[in-house]
């Protein structure tokens, strides 16, 4: 009889997000009509920028027209976007063949579909806090899962250790949920570590754009040796609001090798077997942010989100609560005043200030007693979630 993947009996219940809705929904029909101030979502507010919607409907008339209409398109990317996006990693002084970027539909399909590249007997480091799709990826595959705990002691950034043992290793950097950035010398003990080991590190630079901090790094291969050990997976998501549009990327150097096998040529023969591109539309849309125009768009949406994580860190600042995140990254991570769990500060915040954050322990148990809050929301309601949070925090 054929055997289901006996994993996904493994798989816990994504208890956080449906706890958060059903503790929402039971306090909106207690209290009707009451506006609440969403701080916990991880979608973004505002539309796509004027460059890419330009190049979507140009492109959508390209496809009217039988000279310049296009079918499937290269599995691995069209050249013009490869090409845009190496010359982007050029800029920021890291060199790429255009071979070595792949264009994907985003940063989760990616992570989850990247692991078709390495052996089920395999063992993945998880930091926690994390972005819970790396644990139910990897659990779904069969790997050995080892969570490696940070805390308010090392600023939530992960270092390795004598006892750190992984083949594949994922890095969120700047991170989701803690908004911590790894610096250029932590990062680089981590890619010295997987060079001395034969470890792997799947790098997430799902909100690189969001650094401003010259000396932090926007992506791993910004470091000596990370060609020998790392693939970083990016997406438009984020940076160019492309959540519900879809579009990413996905960084392989040639250079990256195991047991005599190629990762960038595996990886070409799984896009060649798996896919069959990603749409001509989507790939001009995309490659239209890259422009100087395009950037300067995005820059001037970014710091819309920014402004809203200087509203919510000022009135922390002002209550002394600790944090981490909000400068180089959209989220605060907070500590719970008063010693208060993540539930009941979520609680309190629902009930007293009609306010909706992220419960740390949602993300793992060392997130027990954090709350995450996302600057993605509207600049109104963040200003007035502010306002209250330091009425409510103040008392
Ligand atoms: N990686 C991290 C850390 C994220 O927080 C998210 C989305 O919230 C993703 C990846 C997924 O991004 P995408 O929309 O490109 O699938």
């Amino acid at each position: 009889m054929l055997k289901p993947n006996v994993h996904y009996t493994e798989l816990k219940d994504s208890y956080l997000f449906y706890h958060i809705a059903q503790k929402t929904k039971a306090y909106l029909d207690a209290h009707p009509g009451t506006h609440l101030y969403r701080m916990g979502i991880g979608d973004v507010s505002q539309p796509l920028c004027s460059a890419a919607i330009d190049a979507l409907h140009k492109a959508v008339d390209d496809q009217a027209n039988a000279a310049t209409f296009h079918g499937y398109m290269p599995e691995c990317g069209a050249p013009f976007l490869r090409e845009t996006i190496a010359e982007h990693y050029a800029k920021r002084g890291v060199a790429l063949e255009t071979q070595e970027v792949f264009v994907s539909s985003g940063a989760s399909d990616e992570l989850g579909d990247i692991l078709d590249l390495f052996d089920h007997d395999c063992t993945v480091l998880i930091p926690e806090p994390a972005y819970p799709a790396y644990v139910d990826a990897n659990v779904i595959a069969g790997h050995r899962i080892v969570h490696l705990p940070t805390g308010k002691e090392n600023g939530f950034l992960p270092q390795p250790d004598e006892r750190t043992n992984a083949d594949l290793i994922y890095l969120c950097s700047p991170n989701n949920p803690t908004g911590a950035v790894l610096s250029k010398e932590k990062l680089q003990t981590w890619v010295d570590f997987a060079n001395g080991t034969g470890a792997v590190i799947l790098f997430d630079a799902a909100y690189e754009a969001f650094i401003e901090d010259n000396a932090l790094p926007h992506s791993i291969f910004e470091l000596s040796g990370a060609r020998t050990c790392a693939i970083e997976i990016c997406s438009l998501s984020k940076t160019a609001g492309f959540t519900g549009t879809r579009l990413g990327y996905t960084v392989i150097p040639n250079t990256l090798e195991r047991c005599d096998q190629n990762f960038n040529a595996m990886w070409v023969r799984n896009r060649t077997t798996k896919t069959n591109g990603i749409s001509y539309i989507l790939q001009r849309g995309g490659a239209a942010v890259f422009t100087d125009e395009g950037q300067a768009q995005i820059k001037a949406q970014i710091a819309v989100y920014k402004n809203n994580a200087k509203l919510l860190t000022q009135a922390l600042d002002e209550l002394g609560i600790w944090y981490t995140g909000g400068k180089n990254a959209p989220y605060i991570w907070l500590q719970c005043p008063n010693g208060l769990s993540s539930w009941d500060f979520f609680d309190l915040l629902l009930k007293e200030a009609q306010i909706i954050g992220t419960p740390g322990a949602g993300f793992g148990a060392c997130g027990e007693g954090y709350l995450r809050f996302s600057c993605f929301g509207s600049p109104g309601d963040t200003a007035q979630a502010a306002k209250r949070l330091k009425e409510v925090c103040g008392k």
